[in-house]
């Protein structure tokens, strides 16, 4: 675990660094009116300081320079505000909803001006077979920053991001327009996987997203639905090589439990929408009343167009 990681599991230290690093800025104008090459030397500049300004600015300045080493993890670029994520605010800025005209069943985005006029538009596979779900929603779309938030929270183990990433959950919840009493249940990995990557991604962001909504009726179930097979990558499968990969993977282990209930499955990102429709499947034969898909982002057939054979495509290989 990094020196980043294992801060950010630490709301204590995390104030006591913002403190610390308000109270070096405070004794100094606007750093923002400044070009970014030179905010950071400007927040820790020593001017004009007493000596306890100059003791604080000194320990803030080391625990910048220990927190990060190298910047903003998905562009480079000097930090120069203390957050629990190494991740700039221009790529923040950059993570933003979905907009347009999405499929009122699967999320899709859809383009061509026919759908505006349709209250409930359906995708043209929506249109041939609905899913199993009743409505998926997400976040953004699964390209550019959002995407890359996403591989470092997986795959760089940079935990701070499921904050975030559980915020935008909570985003695309609400699109859903449903309420409590539910269960929610994150789309689970093959033990190995998990075992390998040290937790699982769809499980700690709902976490993160249910820290804001305690009491609000909707229950984490984690060991309900489960991996019974390991599956091979999704990456480049069809759509009905996908169905087919995903065929007997997922099976419930207390039916008692789901019968009549509402449930929201919970994913990082959804792809095809092909492992979320067959969980959906099970859940509902298993007694469940109505199945509801949130997750942080999606693949759209836009973002694919844009991201096709690009290096980090290749590594957005995410298979749940
Ligand atoms: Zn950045
Ligand atoms: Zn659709």
């Amino acid at each position: 675990m990094t020196a980043m990681s294992a801060m950010t599991r630490d709301d204590g230290d995390l104030l006591m660094f913002r403190s610390l690093h308000l109270q070096a800025r405070s004794a100094y104008t606007d750093s923002k009116q400044l070009p970014v090459g030179v905010q950071r030397r400007a927040v820790f500049s020593s001017g004009h300081l007493s000596r306890a300004q100059k003791t604080l600015q000194s320990a803030a300045e080391s625990l910048f320079s220990v927190l990060f080493p190298s910047g903003c993890r998905i562009c480079q670029s000097p930090l120069t505000t203390i957050s629990n994520l190494p991740v700039c605010i221009p790529c923040r800025e950059r993570m933003i909803p979905l907009q347009g005209n999405l499929c009122a069943a699967c999320g899709e985005k859809m383009v061509g001006g026919r759908f505006e006029i349709e209250a409930s538009p359906l995708c043209a596979i929506c249109r041939r077979a609905l899913p199993y779900f009743n409505q998926a929603a997400a976040y953004g779309a699964y390209d550019g920053a959002l995407r890359d938030l996403i591989h470092l929270f997986k795959y760089q183990r940079v935990l701070s991001a499921a904050t975030v990433l559980g915020g935008m959950l909570g985003h695309a919840f609400a699109k859903l327009g449903i309420v409590g009493p539910l269960l929610m249940v994150p789309v689970p990995l093959w033990p190995g996987k998990r075992r390998a990557r040290g937790f699982n991604q769809a499980e700690d962001i709902a976490r993160s997203f249910l820290r804001a909504y305690a009491g609000s009726g909707i229950q984490l179930c984690t060991g309900l639905l489960i991996r019974t097979r390991e599956t091979v990558s999704q990456t480049g499968l069809t759509r009905h090589q996908r169905r087919a990969n995903l065929k007997g993977a997922f099976s419930t282990t207390r039916p008692e439990a789901l019968h009549g209930q509402t449930v929201v499955l919970v994913d990082d990102v959804m792809t095809t929408g092909a492992t979320a429709g067959e969980c959906a499947r099970v859940l509902l034969r298993a007694g469940a009343k109505q199945i509801f898909v949130a997750t942080v982002a999606r693949a759209t057939r836009e973002a694919e167009s844009v991201t096709l054979g690009t290096p980090l495509a290749s590594a957005a290989a995410t298979v749940s």
